[in-house]
């Protein structure tokens, strides 16, 4: 267990925060300083076609150990850490046989992380957790995934008995800000099917996720002097908040779950002449998803139809944008993948838990690109934030569920 801890704190004392300011890739030099870490890394554990592209993509490769013809599997993380919260200078606690009681951060700034807030810590009594000092992130997001993998090529190579096919391995940079898979070149890494470990807790299984897109409606005005205005005076202001008053008040991200879809109104800007309003769609649904995405075409026209006499020409302006599609599509004719990790978790004792994802995974975009990529839980939880914290012994199992996906993978019955 030693071995992990220490693998684990190597990657997240070193700071690799992603920049969404940034036009270049990988978005900040610095997570090259732990992607050539990495690549020194795999080529020291015995890891095979080890490559970094210019971009700062990882590649991998443990070569079969059977003679039968075996599908090629891959195992994805990012290694870079979000913008929203510093992941400079992290300073990781290890909390042996944890008691169930509050966790003081930092005693100076009275910085808590307690179970009577953040229940889920009360599954992890006895065991060992890895927290921040309250200052910064922890980066166990998705550090923790790199260890897994790492981890479980590093077990594969030392115990050849372990029968498996040939099997790759990817670490990119930028997930956090969205372009995770923008430059993954889904041919050179050759895969069937890969699985992203960038899940949460023990046990997540995902396979789904948002149908996603963006939208974003300008309404026109006229200004008049306010004194003289009646009858001519058209306020776009009033138009947009109109527009924002006619969408499904159920159907938003605070009153929604589980499979439920929405509209999510992200920013609007205004004056009397020109108002935007900027929202977000996303549902599960395909059917679902393109209803509402006609639902704001016809909300649209309905304000054009009603101005024109006035306003002489169409008054507000529509424009849908769509930004990732649910994986489920990708994922289903190829069933059996999320079977396999199904059976390696319960194997191993751990209760898949199998749920939509409401956001998108790099594995969405890559399983489009022709890699069906379903998630894996990599352990951590209270991602983003200075309560991330990540049990060692969830660490010790997502390992032990990758080497028994490549085992049966390879399995001929
Ligand atoms: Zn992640």
């Amino acid at each position: 267990m030693q071995h992990i801890i220490d693998r684990f704190i190597s990657y997240v004392t070193v700071d690799t925060e992603s920049d969404p300011n940034s036009e270049t890739t990988p978005s900040s030099k610095k997570q090259l300083v732990l992607a050539r870490n990495l690549v020194k890394e795999l080529k020291a554990i015995g890891m095979e076609d080890v490559t970094m592209d210019r971009k700062g993509y990882i590649m991998a490769t443990l070569p079969s150990n059977v003679e039968h013809e075996v599908p090629v599997i891959g195992f994805i993380s990012h290694y870079d850490t979000t913008p929203d919260f510093t992941g400079a200078n992290v300073k990781p606690q290890i909390i042996e046989n944890y008691d169930g009681k509050d966790i003081v951060l930092n005693a100076e700034q009275n910085i808590v992380l307690s179970p009577s807030y953040f229940k889920d810590l009360l599954q992890y009594k006895g065991q060992t957790l890895i927290t921040t000092d309250g200052t910064t992130l922890l980066g166990a997001d998705d550090k923790a995934g790199i260890t897994e993998i790492v981890t479980a090529m590093e077990y594969l190579i030392q115990h050849p008995e372990i029968l498996h096919g040939k099997i790759r391995v990817g670490f990119t940079p930028d997930e956090e800000i969205g372009r995770g898979a923008h430059h993954f070149d889904v041919e050179k890494f050759g895969a069937d099917w890969a699985y992203t470990m960038d899940g949460s807790q023990i046990g997540e299984l995902e396979y789904e996720n948002f149908n996603a897109a963006g939208a974003k409606v300008t309404f026109k005005g006229k200004s008049v002097h306010p004194g003289y205005a009646k009858g001519k005076m058209i306020n776009s202001m009033l138009l947009a908040s109109k527009f924002i008053s006619k969408l499904p008040k159920k159907e938003v991200p605070e009153m929604t779950k589980g499979y439920e879809g929405f509209f999510h109104v992200t920013g609007i800007t205004g004056s009397i002449e020109e108002s935007t309003v900027s929202l977000i769609i996303r549902d599960h649904d395909k059917k679902l998803f393109k209803k509402r995405k006609e639902f704001l075409h016809e909300l649209t026209a309905k304000f054009n139809k009603k101005f024109k006499k006035q306003f002489g020409d169409d008054i507000a302006i529509i424009e849908i944008k769509d930004q990732y599609y649910n994986m489920k599509e990708k994922v289903e004719p190829v069933f059996h993948i999320v079977k396999i990790a199904e059976k390696a978790m319960k194997k191993l004792d751990i209760k898949p838990i199998i749920k939509p994802i409401r956001g998108g995974t790099d594995g969405c975009q890559l399983s489009y690109k022709g890699l069906p990529c379903p998630n894996i839980f990599a352990g951590g939880h209270n991602f983003h934030g200075k309560y991330e914290y990540v049990p060692v012994e969830s660490m010790q199992k997502a390992v032990e569920v990758i080497v028994k996906i490549a085992e049966l993978t390879a399995d001929k019955k």
